[in-house]
């Protein structure tokens, strides 16, 4: 049944797909007018990167390979020097999503434009959401300047990622588009794309981890993570991704396994409240229920199910639970500091989500 009422704001950009597609890179770099391109990358990273300035030859001004995990403001800076002093028209980000945040980080002040070659599947490319952090505090925002201009998805460059870190940034991706389909502020469009993205996902995870050379399995995860980045770029988020991010915040756990944990029981949350979006997601993944069909594919995909296997004390949980109330936002079920808890009990234990939460 058609949504009745939504607004659809598309964002711009340009996506070059496919096995072999990093040979396309100098020409995306060329259509910007660029002549000095700075390529990012992690410190492990670096033999990639240099084969990306390789290619780029005269169009290449320089390599920054110090990018880390949530941006620290002390690393944006030292790369926002780095590219005036090199006289940088352009950042290619090499990597996943901290070396494609380090970009956005030196064109939310520059406005530098971006050309982002993904490795993972967190999906950072396709959003206009930028992340800082600064004396160990985490500060996101939206703004247009930071959605690179070009993206080049070559799956080629995903073989190396490890199968479990597959799993987890892939289950991170499936996170996105569950939680876009029960957005304040879906659209059909979105919800298109979304479904679309949690097959490609489930399917390409499923191949990864039984054939992690196989680059067919490969294609199929990173056009699940254009889908699932793209959907986050346009749709807010809400239970799942507040949740994990105090977890995170407060807990100190570790990114996308927090995402893999808690994805069933915050979708069960949401279950009654959203019975076609859950019937969708379930048919999808070929299941009785959405929450069900979840669990079950982490559990093939062999990563934690549980908080108490990422380390949570049990004593932590309500903590937890309150802090996720201070700050209220949309959700299509109320948010309860009771209902909360009973998720992080579930979460915690890790069984296949059962009964109402609210
Ligand atoms: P990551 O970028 O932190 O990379 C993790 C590790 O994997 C690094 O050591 C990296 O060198 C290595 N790696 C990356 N690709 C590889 C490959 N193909 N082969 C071998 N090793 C590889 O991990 P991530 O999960 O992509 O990104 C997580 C970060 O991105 C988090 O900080 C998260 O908040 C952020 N994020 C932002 C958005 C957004 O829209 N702004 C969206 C999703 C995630």
């Amino acid at each position: 049944m058609l949504q009745d009422r939504f607004h659809y704001s598309p964002l711009p950009g340009r996506v070059v797909f496919g096995a072999g597609s990093l040979a396309a890179l100098p020409d995306e770099v060329a259509r910007l007018g660029a002549t000095r391109a700075l390529v990012l990358c992690t410190p492990e990273q670096r033999p990639l990167a240099d084969h990306v300035a390789q290619l780029l030859g005269e169009r290449c001004a320089g390599v920054f390979a110090g990018a880390v995990m949530h941006v620290p403001i002390e690393v944006a800076r030292e790369a926002r020097a780095l590219a005036a002093s090199l006289g940088a028209d352009c950042a290619v980000a090499v990597g996943g999503g901290s070396t494609i945040g380090l970009g956005k980080a030196i064109a939310l002040e520059s406005s530098l434009p971006i050309v982002a070659v993904p490795t993972t599947y967190a999906g950072s490319e396709m959003t206009p959401i930028y992340g800082l952090t600064e004396a160990g505090e985490k500060r996101t925002g939206r703004a247009l300047r930071v959605l690179p201009r070009s993206v080049v998805y070559d799956p080629a460059l995903t073989i190396s990622l490890p199968a479990r870190m597959s799993a987890t940034s892939g289950l991170n991706a499936i996170a996105h588009c569950v939680e876009a389909m029960y957005a304040a502020d879906t659209n059909p469009i979105a919800t298109l794309m979304a479904e679309e993205g949690i097959r490609a996902l489930a399917n390409g995870l499923t191949g990864v981890i039984e054939r992690p050379d196989e680059l067919s399995a490969r294609a199929a995860c990173l056009y699940g993570a254009w889908l699932a980045g793209s959907v986050l770029g346009s749709c807010e988020v809400a239970l799942h991704h507040k949740l994990c991010h105090t977890l995170g915040g407060m807990l100190n756990l570790p990114h996308a396994e927090t995402h893999a944990v808690i994805l069933p029981y915050a979708a069960q949350y949401n279950a009654a409240a959203t019975p076609r979006v859950m019937a969708r997601i379930a048919a999808v993944l070929d299941s009785r229920t959405a929450p069900q069909g979840l669990h079950r594919l982490a559990r093939h995909l062999g990563v934690p199910q549980s908080l108490a296997q990422l380390g949570v004390r049990h004593e932590d949980l309500a903590r937890v639970a309150d802090q996720a109330m201070r700050a209220p936002y949309p959700n299509p079920t109320p948010l309860t500091q009771a209902g909360i808890l009973d998720l992080l009990e579930q979460a915690y234990a890790g069984d296949e989500p059962h009964g109402a939460m609210q």
